[in-house]
């Protein structure tokens, strides 16, 4: 009940025997003459009545109200109490009239109750409050209002709305410190975008202020337009948006990406009243994302983009040829010339800094749009991304060269490094990038096989060749399983005599559709395959068994020596002494058989070509230098290994008789040899002349087409057949 009626009730409360003894005592005073006083007694009585029947209209009313009603005399006695205030208060009916409220309730005299009734009696001014109520334990909101007779008090049960309140507030507090204390940013704007309220992660976030964000509009903070309006697409299609990607820009400038959750707020009509979000900084997770792709996409020594993303940026270049004819592109692979040079003479680390200094030296040779990429080991590739024609990416192949050549300072040594260059220029006819990159490295190897120090562009011959090369791999590799060689045996002559003194084993290869196929076709490509190992035992082998079946059945061939080719590969062999000191022994071939190999052969492994050879020489086999003259600083190897003789290479007896310095050249050779206890033996010796001065020259034996080419073995047994032994 409202306090306004309460007072209102509280003007006339009715005080039963106090009113009446009034209007009792008031009679008495104004008693004079029997008529009048009869008369006067009956107004009174009536009015007594009526005054009765209003006090029982009143007590009826008080005690149908829904407030709990109660009045005090001075002395604090309860002079009325309605059934509701009994009810509130958990009494009995009727056992609240003229108790003593102390007594009655002495917990109450100390309590918010008692202090505020004695405050309203003794100021003579109402009392307005709630309290909770220690007796019943439940909040009474209470109205009291003094008068000279004692206090009228109004009250009512309010511990549902309190509770209700209560749990507002403490709901309302929780939502306040999850809102401002959120690690998250949250915000909540207008439906123009201008922020209503922010808290202060979202301060920390963007760096504004709280004041300064209220005055902002959300769409101040989008650092890419794009985002903003994805963002409008979606919460309109939606109402909402999800783990939203957006980059914000903060008020130093700088930029963070952050996961946006949105949701539009409606007013009660349903519109649009503007949005609310959280925004989470993602710019950690980001960089860690960004730094796991640059590492899956970089080589971790130089920083270049690695394979994968050369790939890809490849992919891209042809797309776009594919797309438009007049665009360009080319890429160039890049090989060092002899790294592996520098990497074990000078060290790993010193290799690896090397590696890292070109790629510098790479990247500032080319424009901000190429990419420069490391394949791996000492390959590099680039991608010059648009060119007008093939003459730019000349240029930059010879600017590469130029910036290359330049020494490099490593481990407290200056290094000079070259590069092989291939270039492949982009075409809307490739369709896979690694085609292109093949191509590039054809024609880089093609640079590398003319020395280095060049670069090539990839023509369709090149393509052609190195299809065929491969083939011939394929086939090879074939032929080795197959055993399609065959062995064809040069005579070696004694220019004394003339006589037959030795033979040279040379392979063949019997190619099922191609025939007979030269060494100088498939040696090379053995060499680099490997294929050579195994070759070059079944060459040895058969030469042996061949050999050793001869002296068997001629004794002509009894006197002679049986030269046979090795590579270098097959030396690094752990068991190729032991297989020829075997063959030697079961095949008696000890004093017959020699050993070619050619110089570089010999330096590629120095220490394990002298130890092998001290070893076979002991199993009587000699060691002969091959195309004596071509490699190296052959003077000081006929000190270092243990060596038999040597062969002048072909070049030096063609120029015999031809080119006077030439001559003296071959002198010397022969004098040399001679000097050392080596015998020189004349190799591709073709005319008489060329004969003749080696005779002159002092040299003893040779070989060549003027005595005979190498033959089949058939041919070469019908020779041993029909010639008398020499010795
Ligand atoms: P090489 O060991 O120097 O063999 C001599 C080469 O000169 C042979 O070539 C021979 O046919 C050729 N020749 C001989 N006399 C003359 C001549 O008067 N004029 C000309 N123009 N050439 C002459 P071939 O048989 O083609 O072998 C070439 C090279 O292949 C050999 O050179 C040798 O290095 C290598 N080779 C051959 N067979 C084998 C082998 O079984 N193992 C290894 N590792 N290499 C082999
Ligand atoms: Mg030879
Ligand atoms: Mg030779």
């Amino acid at each position: 009940m409202e306090p306004k009626e309460g007072a209102a009730h509280a003007e006339a409360p009715p005080r039963g025997d106090d009113q009446r003894h009034a209007i009792d005592a008031r009679e008495r005073e104004t008693a004079g003459s029997p008529a009048v006083d009869r008369a006067r007694l009956l107004a009174l009585e009536e009015s007594r009545a009526r005054a009765e029947a209003a006090h029982r209209e009143i007590v009826a009313v008080l005690d149908r109200i829904t407030d709990g009603f109660f009045a005090l005399d001075r002395d604090w006695r309860v002079t009325y109490a309605n059934r509701r205030a009994e009810e509130l208060l958990a009494l009995a009916p009727g056992t609240l009239l003229g108790q003593h409220l102390w007594t009655r309730f002495p917990d109450s005299y100390d309590s918010v109750f008692g202090r505020e009734y004695r405050r309203a009696m003794a100021d003579m001014a109402p009392a307005n409050f709630e309290a909770r109520s220690v007796v019943v334990d439940r909040w009474f909101s209470v109205h009291a209002y003094p008068s000279p007779e004692g206090l009228s008090v109004y009250f009512q049960d309010v511990t549902e709305k309190r509770r209700a309140e209560e749990a507002l507030r403490e709901s309302e507090r929780r939502y306040r410190s999850l809102f401002h204390d959120a690690r998250d940013a949250i915000y909540i704007t207008s439906s123009s975008g201008r922020f209503l309220d922010v808290n202060a992660s979202m301060e920390a976030l963007v760096g504004y202020s709280r004041a300064e964000l209220l005055q902002m509009s959300a769409v101040s903070l989008y650092a890419r337009p794009a985002d903003l309006e994805r963002f409008r697409r979606e919460i309109e299609a939606h109402g909402s948006v999800h783990g939203f990607e957006v980059r914000l820009r903060r008020s130093d400038g700088s930029e963070i990406d952050c996961l946006l959750n949105s949701v539009v707020r409606l007013d009660a009509d349903g519109r649009v009243a503007g949005y609310q979000g959280i925004i989470h900084d993602i710019t950690d997770r980001k960089r860690a994302e960004e730094s796991l792709r640059r590492d899956a996409l970089h080589d971790p020594l130089t920083g270049l983009p690695n394979r994968a993303l050369f790939m890809r940026r490849l992919e891209r270049a042809l797309e776009r040829a594919a797309r438009d004819p007049a665009y360009h592109f080319a890429v160039l692979f890049l090989d060092l010339d002899r790294f592996k040079v520098i990497n074990d003479s000078l060290g790993h680390l010193a290799g690896d800094e090397l590696l890292v200094g070109v790629a510098r030296r790479l990247e500032a040779s080319v424009r901000p749009g190429d990419t420069v990429a490391r394949l791996g080991g000492d390959e590099f590739a680039i991608l010059l991304f648009e060119i007008e024609e093939v003459e730019d990416a000349d240029r930059i192949a010879e600017r590469i060269h130029e910036r290359l050549k330049e020494p490099h300072a490593l481990a407290g040594q200056t290094v000079f490094t070259t590069a092989s260059v291939g270039v492949a220029l982009g075409s809307a006819e490739y369709e896979r990038p690694e085609e292109l990159l093949r191509d590039a490295d054809t024609a880089m190897y093609r640079a590398k096989q003319l020395g280095g120090v060049q670069h090539q562009v990839f023509d369709h011959t090149m393509h052609a060749e190195a299809m065929a090369l491969l083939r011939l791999e394929t086939d090879l590799r074939r032929a080795v399983e197959e055993e399609e060689f065959d062995v064809f045996y040069q005579p070696i002559v004694s220019l004394d005599t003339g006589a037959l003194v030795g033979l040279e084993a040379l392979a063949r290869w019997r190619h099922p559709t191609r025939g007979l196929v030269m060494p100088a076709e498939f040696i090379p490509l053995a060499e680099e395959t490997g294929l050579i190992v195994p070759l070059g035992r079944w060459v040895l082998d058969a030469a042996c068994r061949r050999m050793a079946d001869w002296r068997a059945r001629y004794p002509q061939a009894r006197t002679l020596t049986l030269s046979v080719n090795v590579a270098a590969k097959q030396l690094a062999q752990r068991d190729l002494v032991e297989h020829i000191e075997e063959l030697v022994r079961t095949l008696g071939l000890a004093g017959i058989l020699r050993l070619e190999m050619t110089e570089s052969a010999l330096v590629a492994n120095p220490e394990g070509a002298i130890a092998a050879f001290r070893r076979l020489r002991q199993a009587g086999v000699e060691l002969c230098i091959d195309d004596f003259g071509t490699g190296y600083s052959s003077l000081s190897h006929l000190h270092r290994f243990p060596v038999d003789m040597l062969k002048i290479d072909r070049s030096f007896v063609e120029r015999l008789g031809r080119d006077e310095s030439n001559r003296q050249i071959v002198g010397a050779i022969v004098a040399l040899a001679g000097a050392l206890g080596i015998e020189a033996i004349a190799e591709g010796v073709e005319t008489p002349q060329q004969r003749d001065e080696l005779r002159a020259l002092g040299s003893r034996t040779a070989q060549g087409f003027l005595f005979s080419p190498p033959l089949a073995a058939t041919a070469l047994e019908a020779l041993l057949r029909e010639s008398r032994p020499t010795a």
